[in-house]
């Protein structure tokens, strides 16, 4: 009997979790292989939802969170809070996920212990090191160190390649998320209460229009955001419309939407969503204002146009398939582009064909084999 390669997979906000849970689900699936996972808690709430969701239980969580601490300190306490996990998993590979400071740390202290790193979503550029912040440099220091690069697309491969990365350790894959997608959209169709509150919110809206609102982004606190919530106060005047806003956990990012958004009968401004009730939001939705990474990747392969709240995009393909287009943050830029696909259909058809250039949803299949041939069972 071989014995199984132990993987430790570390991981610790939200959209990781959405984008590893079919990896786990496949390790899991697979005699070749002993999975454990570490969490961070980089994210609590919205990480323990999607946890629960997809049924991943972890074996280590190192609890990081902590009220107001600098991005210093995060990294410390991750890289340190890992590095003890690793000392005591001893594992043949660690997969990290993206480009978050759990990733960047976790792949760290695995190079600190000459374990070979697999990079889940790798090659994805903006260009510019100060957007997205500071996940470009994550992403970029991940990629001096890992020694299985699965790149989502060609582009994101070529990026890489253009870097110097060993062309041999770089693997076109498909993103995950389009398997995460896949799964969670059966598990609607089997449960559809799991589509939670946006039911209730169709119901009470029917008639009107529904704008998806999804805004985060680091560099976009402050005055970004001002810009963005003064667009869409002035797109909740239309009386065709309605705007439903998950709000993020962190202050910083609730706090323009909830001063400017507050008052208007058309817009619900609701917690983070379980991940379910999202899709299904983005399902129904006419159209989606995000600075999310994910969603421009959802959005797509759900046929619904994506107007992105960012000057860059390191997922430009959704731009060149045409269901998405970069507003940034100026209001008057936003303003002019959602009613332009309110008020002509035919600009919102051509937007709207379905179309997924991020992935085929079996990306979670191709990445384990490239993992079996990276450390093949003793
Ligand atoms: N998402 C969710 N509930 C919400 C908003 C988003 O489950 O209320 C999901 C969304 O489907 C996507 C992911 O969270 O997969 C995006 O996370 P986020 O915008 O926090 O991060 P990014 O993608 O920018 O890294």
């Amino acid at each position: 009997m071989p014995v199984p390669r132990r993987v430790l997979t570390i991981f610790g906000t939200r959209p990781e979790a959405i984008k590893l849970f079919p990896l786990l689900h496949a390790l899991a699936g697979d005699a070749r292989f002993a999975s454990r996972v570490c969490v961070t808690g980089q994210h609590r709430g919205m990480l323990d939802q999607v946890l629960t969701l997809s049924g991943i239980v972890p074996d280590h969580d190192l609890a990081v969170l902590q009220p107001g601490q600098s991005l210093d300190q995060l990294v410390a306490r991750l890289l340190t809070g890992a590095g003890a996990v690793l000392d005591r998993e001893a594992p043949d590979l660690v997969v990290v996920q993206g480009d978050t400071a759990t990733a960047m740390a976790g792949a760290l202290a695995a190079y600190h212990r000459h374990i070979p790193v697999v990079h889940v979503e790798a090659g994805l550029r903006s260009g510019d090191i100060h957007q997205p912040w500071p996940e470009e440099v994550n992403r970029r220091i991940i990629a001096t160190l890992a020694a299985l690069h699965c790149a989502p697309t060609p582009r994101a491969a070529a990026a890489l390649w253009a870097e110097n990365v060993d062309p041999a350790a770089v693997h076109v894959t498909g993103n995950t998320v389009v398997d995460a997608l896949h799964w969670v959209r059966a598990r609607l169709a089997a449960e559809p209460r799991l589509a939670g509150p946006i039911a209730q919110l169709q119901a009470r809206f029917a008639g009107r229009r529904i704008v998806a609102v999804t805004c985060h982004r680091r560099e976009n606190w402050g005055a970004g955001m001002g810009g963005i919530a003064t667009a869409l106060a002035q797109l909740a005047e239309r009386d065709d419309v309605a705007l439903v806003a998950p709000l993020h956990h962190n202050p910083l990012a609730r706090a323009a939407m909830q001063e400017q958004l507050g008052e208007f009968p058309n817009v619900a401004l609701v917690e983070p969503l379980d991940y379910p009730a999202f899709v299904h939001l983005l399902d129904i939705a006419h159209l989606v204002l995000t600075d999310s990474g994910g969603v421009q990747e959802e959005a797509p392969a759900l046929g619904t146009p994506v107007l992105v709240l960012r000057e860059t995009t390191e997922r430009p393909e959704g731009v060149e398939a045409g269901t998405a287009r970069l507003v940034g943050t100026d209001p008057q830029a936003i303003l002019a582009e959602a009613n332009r696909l309110l008020g002509d259909p035919a600009a919102h058809a051509d937007m709207a064909r379905a179309h997924n250039p991020f992935g085929d949803g079996h990306s979670a299949g191709r990445i384990v084999e490239l993992m079996a041939r990276l450390a093949p069972a003793a």
